[in-house]
């Protein structure tokens, strides 16, 4: 789960890594009252969506007068912010961060993130921080220094107060960076993060090292035992079809591809989505919907699926153990009358009673393409999505 650079800003205080002054604010009026507040002469507007990049995308502004901070919120609220990361659709800007302005001496990053090869959480750091980050890390590489960590040992002082001199930070701002760093790996163990990303950490003129950016990324599977980071949950960034199914306890991740998905058991939808682009076709989404599936969450999960304009065929794919083949069927049957279904639909039902489902596919009426095998199901769902097109 992703939260917003203000929320994480303040998990941040909350651990004691030293941030900018600032407020969240929703209109211009909480924009320029932000700025008083703050006072100072010099302020950042900052658009609050869940994409980096904002700031080659017209995101992040300065303004010198509180005036120019009300005339920037004023533009960037409701606008439809793009960035190299929001993809050619963009995000409507809901929310602004405004903060005191920094004096910026150098640009840094820093970061933890699960390393899956080590299995250890990674701390990366480089001198070269900012806003061309992703181009360091593909060119120079050798710019990004990774230190994988102990669980057991933590972090060392020596380890992080060399990676601190690796990346350029000064004798006189030495202790501040280690305890930074320090600070950071406390939130990220103790939030459950998998991603905690400062770019830029910045030193100041005055020498102090100040995180200017947050980006967090948290472990949707540990969410239950940190409620006050669940809370920060914000729908609106999410993809809508995503937020409904998880109101239905389904997990449904939208993908780029045309032939819609159904399956009990996230192994079996992953061989699933597998045996497709196997054949030459694309998943237009990943859907389980789980082991206990009623005919009734088998509709809604229908429904989720029908609401992607992009979909040319739907392939279900059921092993009917817990849950029996014929419930299954009655329940593809009621969702495709429901739904008034206009794509092919595919079946390959085993297990439990599957003759019983088959024949009740086979008596709906409906024009059901009934499979026994999983590689003939993803061939013939392929096959009827192009078929559908070309016909349309
Ligand atoms: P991102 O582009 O979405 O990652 O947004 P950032 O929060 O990283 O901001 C982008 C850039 O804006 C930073 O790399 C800084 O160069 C600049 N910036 C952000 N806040 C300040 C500030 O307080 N003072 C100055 N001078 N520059 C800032
Ligand atoms: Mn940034």
């Amino acid at each position: 789960m992703n939260i917003h650079e203000y929320q994480g800003k303040e998990v941040l205080r909350q651990y004691g890594v030293a941030t900018p002054r600032g407020f969240v604010c929703r209109s211009p009026d909480e924009a320029a009252d932000a700025a008083s507040r703050i006072g100072g002469r010099a302020w950042v507007v900052k658009a609050q969506i869940h994409a980096g990049g904002r700031g080659k995308g017209g995101g992040v502004k300065p303004a010198w007068s509180v005036d120019e901070v009300r005339r920037h919120a004023g533009q960037m609220l409701g606008m439809t912010l793009k960035t190299p990361q929001t993809g050619p659709e963009g995000r409507v800007v809901r929310q602004l961060l405004v903060e005191e302005s920094v004096e910026i001496d150098k640009e840094l990053y820093l970061g933890f993130v699960v390393d899956r090869n080590s299995q250890r959480v990674a701390l990366m750091a480089s001198s070269e921080g900012g806003m061309d980050i992703e181009e360091v890390a593909a060119r120079t590489p050798e710019k990004i220094h990774k230190l994988f960590i102990d669980p057991d040992a933590g972090l060392r002082i020596a380890d992080v107060d060399g990676m601190a001199r690796r990346i350029g930070i000064t004798e006189r701002s030495l202790v501040q960076a280690r305890v930074l760093m320090q600070n950071l790996y406390q939130a990220f163990d103790g939030s459950d993060a998998s991603l905690a990303e400062i770019n830029p950490l910045v030193l100041t003129r005055d020498n102090r090292v100040i995180a200017l950016d947050a980006k967090f990324d948290f472990d949707a599977n540990a969410l239950f035992r940190q409620p006050e980071i669940a809370a920060m949950r914000d729908t609106d960034e999410e993809d809508p079809i995503e937020v409904e199914a998880s109101k239905f306890d389904l997990s449904y991740i939208a993908l780029d591809g045309d032939i819609g998905c159904l399956v009990n058991g996230a192994g079996l939808a992953m061989a699933t989505m597998d045996a497709i682009k196997l054949y030459g076709g694309a998943p237009a989404n990943f859907l389980d919907v789980g082991g206990g599936a009623t005919p009734q969450k088998v509709t809604e999960a229908f429904k989720l699926m029908l609401r992607n304009p992009k979909l040319k065929a739907v392939l279900v794919n059921i092993f009917g153990g817990i849950m029996k083949c014929d419930v299954i069927a009655h329940g593809v049957v009621a969702a495709a009358r429901e739904t008034g279904l206009a794509v092919p639909l595919v079946v390959r039902m085993k297990g439990t009673n599957e003759d019983l489902g088959r024949t009740i596919l086979a008596q709906s009426g409906l024009a059901i393409i009934n499979t026994d095998d999983i590689a003939e199901a993803a061939q013939r769902a392929i096959g009827a999505a192009s078929n559908w097109e070309r016909q349309r």
